[in-house]
């Protein structure tokens, strides 16, 4: 592989053999293709801390964290040498009757990383396997499977959160509720019922209390319609099919790819005791949310409501490799058990479960996370975000703006008074994140909202360049 800072050859030169390459046999995800060809793109060459240098010398600052999945920063000297010291001993083997110690250190902490402090949480099994999809994919055939056999419901039948998001396979894209995303897939997928979220800048029943700067739960006017929206589900799921819900999946605290849409203090409380007291088991997809990015190492760990099963990616290497995980109860497990002629066994599993080098990453990961010093950065960080991201409150465009932990998404409107949305068409996210890049700054929209969820390795300067990139770019592209 060539590099610009090695051999003779120009960097420019480098740089187009492999933009020539990538145009002629890259397919790039959630990209159209055929603009994708007519666009000059950034070709990463190396990174550090929280930037990126593309093959031109231009630096970047990672305010996306490389689509979620950074968390100390690249090129990490600890997560180096961490797979670095793995990679001599061996890179992956199968899991499938084999162990190993990476595999099994990294169950054993990622079961005491669930750990609350006052409750005494029940994950207690690890399933490893690649990226979130496959998390939930696992999750839901665990939980599908043990909801037949310990309960008896011979049909299980899913509620998810309208406009959630959980990832691209079959199973995953069904339990997902993203309209524009999953339409296309609909005869693959199975039903799965949808439930309004708690969108409260949009809440179609106290539209009228809205008022920027002032978060829109915080309104007395709020009487958890959205929850009343919920208990409505399970009661109808009761009279319709005789059975309750196998499970209720959820992103605790902050829902990412419907728009960074925090949840009101108190709705997970309430949301989840109506699913427990339906004897429906709680999923939670912590594939974004997962590893610090709220504050706790699980935003779960904020209201300290444990689930039934978890689901965890992204961050768990702390960006570097693909790994994911399942945490299931001991009672799910038990579905499972039995003699070899029972055909109890959970078939299902990849080739690449728990790979060495990921599970030697997650475990360098969750060392460095367990610091003290790392819990108290991370709350100092959320905290210059939001210092930073204040000022935007005054633009015209800027609709909301919603935070939790280092999570935050700006949404633009065309009209802040009536709230109403820059068409689709207009790109107007993409344009924003497009002005971002001549600001040394690297992010992508969700539609009409800008995320901002660098790394916990800035500096509060650097939080306010990207408050200033931030609105100039929302103030050119909107105008
Ligand atoms: N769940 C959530 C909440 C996600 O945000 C994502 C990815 N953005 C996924 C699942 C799917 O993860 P992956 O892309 O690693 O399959």
């Amino acid at each position: 592989m060539k590099n610009s800072y090695e051999g003779n050859q120009n960097p420019e030169e480098i740089r187009s053999e492999y933009v020539s390459m990538d145009k002629d046999y890259s397919w790039h995800p959630f990209t159209q293709m055929k603009d994708w060809v007519e666009e000059d793109p950034v070709m990463i060459e190396k990174g550090e801390g929280a930037y990126l240098w593309d093959f031109n010398g231009n630096k970047y600052l990672d305010a996306n964290s490389s689509i979620w999945t950074n968390l100390h920063g690249h090129n990490h000297a600890g997560l180096n040498s961490a797979i670095q010291s793995q990679l001599n001993q061996f890179s992956h083997v199968s899991y499938l009757g084999l162990g190993h110690g990476p595999g099994s250190q990294l169950a054993q902490d990622l079961v005491d990383s669930c750990k609350t402090t006052d409750k005494n949480q029940g994950l207690k099994k690890v399933f490893f396997s690649d990226d979130g999809s496959t998390a939930i994919e696992t999750a839901l055939k665990i939980s599908h499977t043990s909801a037949q056999r310990l309960k008896g419901k011979r049909n299980p039948k899913y509620l998810s959160l309208n406009n959630s998001y959980h990832g691209d396979s079959v199973g995953a894209v069904s339990l997902g509720q993203v309209e524009s995303f999953h339409n296309n897939f609909r005869s693959l997928l199975f039903p799965v019922d949808k439930v309004m979220n708690p969108y409260c800048y949009r809440c179609p029943f106290n539209k009228a209390s809205y008022e920027p700067g002032i978060p829109a739960h915080e309104s007395k006017k709020c009487q958890w319609e959205c929850i009343g929206e919920l208990e409505k589900a399970f009661a109808s799921k009761k009279r319709s099919d005789n059975e309750s819900y196998a499970g209720l999946i959820l992103e605790p605290g902050i829902q990412g790819v419907a728009g960074m849409v925090v949840q009101p203090d108190g709705w997970l409380e309430k949301a989840t005791s109506i699913a427990k007291e339906n004897d429906t088991w709680l999923i939670y997809d912590e594939v974004m949310t997962g590893f610090g990015r709220t504050g706790p190492t699980y935003a779960y760990q904020i209201d300290n409501i444990p689930p039934d099963i978890l689901c965890l990616a992204k961050g768990i290497t702390g960006g570097y490799l693909p790994l994911a995980a399942t945490l299931t109860t001991e009672e799910q497990f038990s579905a499972f058990l039995g003699d070899y002629s029972d055909f109890k066994t959970f078939f299902h599993g990849h080739s690449y479960t728990a790979n060495a080098l990921g599970c030697a990453a997650a475990i360098k990961n969750l060392n460095l996370l367990k610091t003290e010093s790392d819990a108290a950065k991370r709350k100092k960080q959320a905290k210059w975000l939001r210092n930073a991201l204040s000022p935007l409150w005054k633009l015209p465009n800027v609709g909301d703006i919603r935070q939790l932990g280092t999570i935050a998404g700006i949404e633009l409107v065309k009209d802040k008074k009536s709230k109403l949305p820059f068409h689709w068409s207009e790109r107007v996210g993409v344009k924003v994140c497009e002005q971002l890049k001549s600001w040394g700054i690297i992010t992508r929209p969700i539609g009409n909202v800008i995320v901002v969820m660098p790394p916990y390795c800035l500096t509060q300067r650097e939080y306010d360049l990207i408050s200033s990139g931030l609105i100039e770019s929302i103030s050119r592209v909107s105008v």
